[in-house]
């Protein structure tokens, strides 16, 4: 029997309902660690369909990245996914992690090519003996074995994309390559997400593309986001949020408003599904989810929330 840590999120979207689930990041210091494993405990009762683990450019957490998944998968109730980044890495490395990934039973990856490090915006080189786009390690990751794979996708399109059309075209030819669903990068109009679903849809296909969504619990955090990402960010939202910067409650309702806002429009157009980057801590989700009245989780019953 496969275990749910190692069930195919594939699967878990075709059951019909619609997914929640959350990103963490990997934790870089003690202190961190049991930041996140506070917010893994914290979030688990709400029965998530999945949680996933970012990957750092070039390799720079890939052990950490596959140590937290590994132990999501060993010691909780929750189904990992775990992220791979192309970027600085040979096919070979590549394949090492694909297989890191698989001895310790985590069969859901996340392709992605990954932004230069040091500086995100940098010329995007590919390694001599690597990759260039997430298209081939989403064939990589599926030649490797028995793996659901994921990608990412960009409802204002890809920054670095010559246009938005051409990125829904090489999205649509990522998918084609083996991806099973999607997962959106931030973005605060709903709108653009329903188009860039609708584009998709218009060229016959039908990958599920999960709504990434990022709750905002201060402002220096959203202004970096923002500017890393480039997404459109409502002016009358950050006139607001800029008002109240030194007051955090406050900060933090207007987020969550937003955000549950956001997810009611999503959820009420029939999305697959909502991703909430929980940047290691728990409460902006859990009320979230509050608002949305999913306290007792998405994918079945659970435990109340408690602030
Ligand atoms: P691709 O799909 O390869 O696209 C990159 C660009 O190339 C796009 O402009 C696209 O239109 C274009 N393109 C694609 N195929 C072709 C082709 N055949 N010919 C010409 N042009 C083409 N980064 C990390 O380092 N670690 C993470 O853990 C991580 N997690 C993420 C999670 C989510 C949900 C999202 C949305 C992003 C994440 N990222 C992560 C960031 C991501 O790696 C970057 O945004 C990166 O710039 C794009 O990755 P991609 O996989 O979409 O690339």
């Amino acid at each position: 029997m496969v275990s749910r840590a190692a069930t195919a999120i594939r699967d878990l979207l075709a059951a019909g309902r619609q997914s929640f689930s959350f990103e963490f990041m990997p934790p870089k210091t003690e202190a961190e660690e049991q930041r996140l494993w506070l917010a893994v405990r914290q979030l688990e009762p709400l029965r998530p369909t999945f949680v996933s683990v970012t990957y750092g450019a070039g390799g720079s957490t890939r052990d950490r990245t596959v140590r937290i998944t590994g132990r999501i998968a060993a010691e909780t109730t929750l189904t990992p996914v775990g992220h791979l980044a192309a970027v600085d890495h040979s096919v070979a490395e590549l394949r090492h992690v694909i297989g890191s990934y698989a001895a310790v039973g985590v069969r859901n990856v996340l392709a992605l090519r990954g932004d230069p490090p040091g500086d995100p915006t940098a010329d995007w080189r590919p390694h001599p003996d690597g990759l260039r786009y997430a298209e081939e390690l989403v064939r990589l990751v599926r030649s490797a074995g028995d793996f659901c794979v994921g990608v990412a996708a960009f409802p204002e399109g890809h920054p670095r994309s010559l246009s938005r059309e051409s990125d829904v075209e090489f999205f649509v030819r990522k998918c084609r390559a083996g991806a099973d669903f999607a997962i959106t990068q931030m973005f605060f109009y709903p709108d653009d997400y329903l188009r860039l679903r609708d584009d998709v849809a218009a060229r016959g296909c039908e990958v599920p593309i999960i709504a990434g969504i990022m709750p905002i619990i201060s402002v220096p955090m959203i202004d970096r986001a923002v500017l890393l990402s480039g997404a459109r960010f409502p002016a009358a939202l950050a006139d607001e949020l800029h008002e109240h910067a030194d007051d955090k409650t406050a900060v933090r309702k207007i987020g969550v408003e937003y955000a549950a806002a956001m997810c009611e429009r999503l959820l009420a157009e029939g999305v697959p599904g909502l991703h909430f980057y929980t940047l290691n801590g728990s409460r902006a989700t859990r009320e979230i989810y509050q608002v949305l009245g999913l306290a007792s989780g998405g994918s079945g019953s659970g435990a109340p929330i408690t602030a």
